[in-house]
């Protein structure tokens, strides 16, 4: 059995998405959410342990917080500062990322860029951001400039992220100045997101033929952003990989096996344009 902790959980796709996996490969799991309050982390924590759980997801809004219960953290964990995925190795507690390097699978795969030959502009400085950015120092672009609303979460990331790379932070105002000569435009923020379908994070006017879009957002499966980098011939690659693989990921270290990713898109998918989220 494996669970996911978070609040609130009713609408999540990772059930639907994790059972048809271990149906597909056979393997005799379960996966089922549980809605947990901010005062019952430790408990639910506890809980993997005294019931034999093989681990859990975690989710918004309790990344942060399960920290502390875990007996051992993943380093790309510790650097992001927040952990996804739990697995109980004969009753140690084992706590890891798979957000950024999900994206990042999801990204080589549908893009085939070179990371390293990339400048990045990320907008936002939140929790995917950070997950996102971690992964994306550790696996050598160029630089990253952080375009954020509140600049001070910005600078925060900022200095989280270290000095291995150049490490840049802008406001929205500024983030044609930003953009203009990135390769790599990244949205974490959640402009766009439903139901606010037609808004956008940035002018259309900052996009070029030759700069590769990417969006963290899968509802709608191609935003108003994405959208406009299409029209212009730009490169796009949308939230739903990353979405698949960060759960792909956390069934390979449950499992041991390759995850089913055509079937887990297929049943992703087929929910979402039945209007799950
Ligand atoms: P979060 O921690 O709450 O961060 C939200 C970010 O969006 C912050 O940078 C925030 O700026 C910015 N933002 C929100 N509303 C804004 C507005 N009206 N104007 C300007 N900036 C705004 O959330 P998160 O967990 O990082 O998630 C962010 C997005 O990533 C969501 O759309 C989520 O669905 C998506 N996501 C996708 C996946 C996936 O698997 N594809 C996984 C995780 C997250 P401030 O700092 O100024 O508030």
């Amino acid at each position: 059995m494996v669970g996911l902790f978070g609040r609130p959980v009713g609408h999540s796709l990772s059930p639907v998405m994790h059972n048809t996996a271990f149906e597909q490969k056979q393997l005799p799991f379960a996966y089922a959410a549980f809605e947990v309050n901010d005062d019952q982390i430790k408990e639910a924590v506890e809980a993997i342990r005294a019931l034999g759980m093989r681990g859990a997801n975690v989710t918004i809004p309790h990344k942060v917080a399960v920290i502390p219960y875990l007996d051992k953290i993943d380093p790309l964990a510790e650097r992001i500062g927040a952990v996804n995925t739990i697995v109980n190795e004969d009753g140690t507690l084992i706590g890891y990322n798979t957000d950024g390097t999900g994206y990042v699978r999801s990204l080589l795969e549908e893009t085939g860029i070179d990371l390293t030959e990339q400048t990045v502009t990320l907008l936002g400085a939140g929790g995917a951001a950070r997950a996102v950015a971690c992964t994306l120092v550790e696996r050598g672009v160029k630089e990253i400039r952080i375009v954020n609303r509140s600049l001070e979460r910005a600078e925060l990331l900022a200095m989280a992220l270290g000095s291995q790379i150049p490490i840049r932070v802008y406001s929205f105002a500024q983030a044609e100045l930003a953009i203009q000569d990135s390769t790599l435009l990244i949205n974490t923020t959640s402009i766009g997101m439903y139901p606010h379908i037609h808004e956008m994070p940035v002018d259309r006017k900052c996009l070029r033929p030759d700069l590769i879009v990417s969006d963290l957002i899968y509802n709608p499966l191609e935003t108003q952003l994405l959208q406009c980098a299409k029209e212009i011939g730009a490169t796009h690659h949308s939230g739903l990989g990353m979405f698949i693989n960060q759960g792909a990921l956390a069934y390979e270290l449950w499992t041991g096996e390759a995850a089913p990713t055509d079937k887990m898109r297929e049943i992703v998918l087929q929910h979402l344009q039945q209007g799950g989220n």
